[in-house]
């Protein structure tokens, strides 16, 4: 048995050892993927499910890696927190959506909003709004065309401030998106003081809604919860019919999923623009 343990240890210590590797490359390499243009966004199409049209959608980050090929965001983005990269990658992000907005807008396509994810240290910078702001001058955007989305961690220790902000932001017509909620600790607290625009379901709570009487009951009340407070609620991760039909009965506003569809890449996407229905 001590053998045995023995071995495990030293395969876990080499499996470490191999991801910590990466880990360190990936660090290392996130300036090279700036400089060398290896980042891309793909968008996710939000669809009001009554209607079947395509409302809004989602700007996501994708990266080509020249060695590692496609670097999921969930294995970069921590990453590039850890770093101190995540400002410069996730204004690159916004700049990015603004130009494909003022793209789409110059190619007569009626712009859907895109929103785009913030991750807490970004949002932090001292110059966030001031940044945010020249982006939307800089290519015309009108606020309406761009959310934002947030998690409640950014609140820890910075309540007063991110309120502060936000409501400059929301003054000026950005509608503010409150992303994964059902997972962290999710206080209710917040939802009741921050004055937010949107709740997004996390996709957790989704998967498996109908099949489990509990998880109804749960994601159909935070339906509720949002619609109550004036909130527009989405339900993130859709992938079956049958999930589709449990949060259709409770009004939902927004589906986002691969029920209805994956991030699509700038071609798919000004595709679905025409129109604003899936095929
Ligand atoms: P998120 O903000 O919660 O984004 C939703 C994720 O769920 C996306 O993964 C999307 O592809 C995936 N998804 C959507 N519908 C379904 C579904 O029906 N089934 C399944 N299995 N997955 C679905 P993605 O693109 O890999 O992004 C992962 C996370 O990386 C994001 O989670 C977000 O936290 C972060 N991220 C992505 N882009 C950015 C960015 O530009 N900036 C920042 N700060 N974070 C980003
Ligand atoms: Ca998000
Ligand atoms: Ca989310
Ligand atoms: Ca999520």
């Amino acid at each position: 048995v001590k053998g045995l343990f023995k071995n495990d240890y030293r395969f876990f210590d080499r499996e470490m050892k191999f991801s910590n590797q990466r880990a360190f490359q990936v660090k290392n390499d996130l300036r090279m993927g700036l400089e060398k243009n290896q980042f891309y966004i793909v968008y996710q199409p939000k669809v009001s499910p009554n209607e079947e049209i395509v409302t809004s959608c989602e700007a996501l980050i994708r990266w080509k890696h020249p060695e590692f090929e496609e670097i999921s965001p969930a294995e970069f983005i921590p990453l590039a927190e850890e770093v101190g990269m995540i400002n410069e990658i996730g204004d690159w992000v916004i700049e990015n959506a603004c130009k494909q907005l003022q793209l789409w807008k110059s190619k007569g396509y009626d712009p859907i909003p895109v929103s785009v994810n913030i991750s807490p240290s970004q949002f932090l910078q001292a110059d966030f709004v001031e940044k945010f702001w020249s982006y939307l001058d800089t290519y015309q955007i009108e606020p309406s065309w761009i959310q934002i989305e947030i998690t409640e961690n950014l609140f820890i220790d910075n309540e007063k401030y991110v309120q502060q902000i936000l409501k400059i932001m929301r003054k000026r017509g950005i509608k503010v998106a409150l992303d994964d909620f059902g997972t962290g600790y999710s206080s209710l607290a917040y939802l009741q003081k921050l004055d937010l625009d949107i709740l997004k379901i996390d996709r957790s709570l989704i998967s498996g809604v109908s099949d489990f009487p509990i998880k109804k009951e749960i994601a159909t009340t935070i339906v509720r919860l949002g619609k109550c407070l004036g909130m527009k609620v989405v339900a993130e991760g859709v992938e079956t019919k049958e999930e589709l039909d449990v949060l259709c009965n409770h009004d939902i506003d927004e589906i986002q999923g691969y029920y209805y569809s994956k991030p699509l890449d700038v071609k798919a996407m000004t595709k679905v623009l025409k129109t604003k229905v899936l095929s």
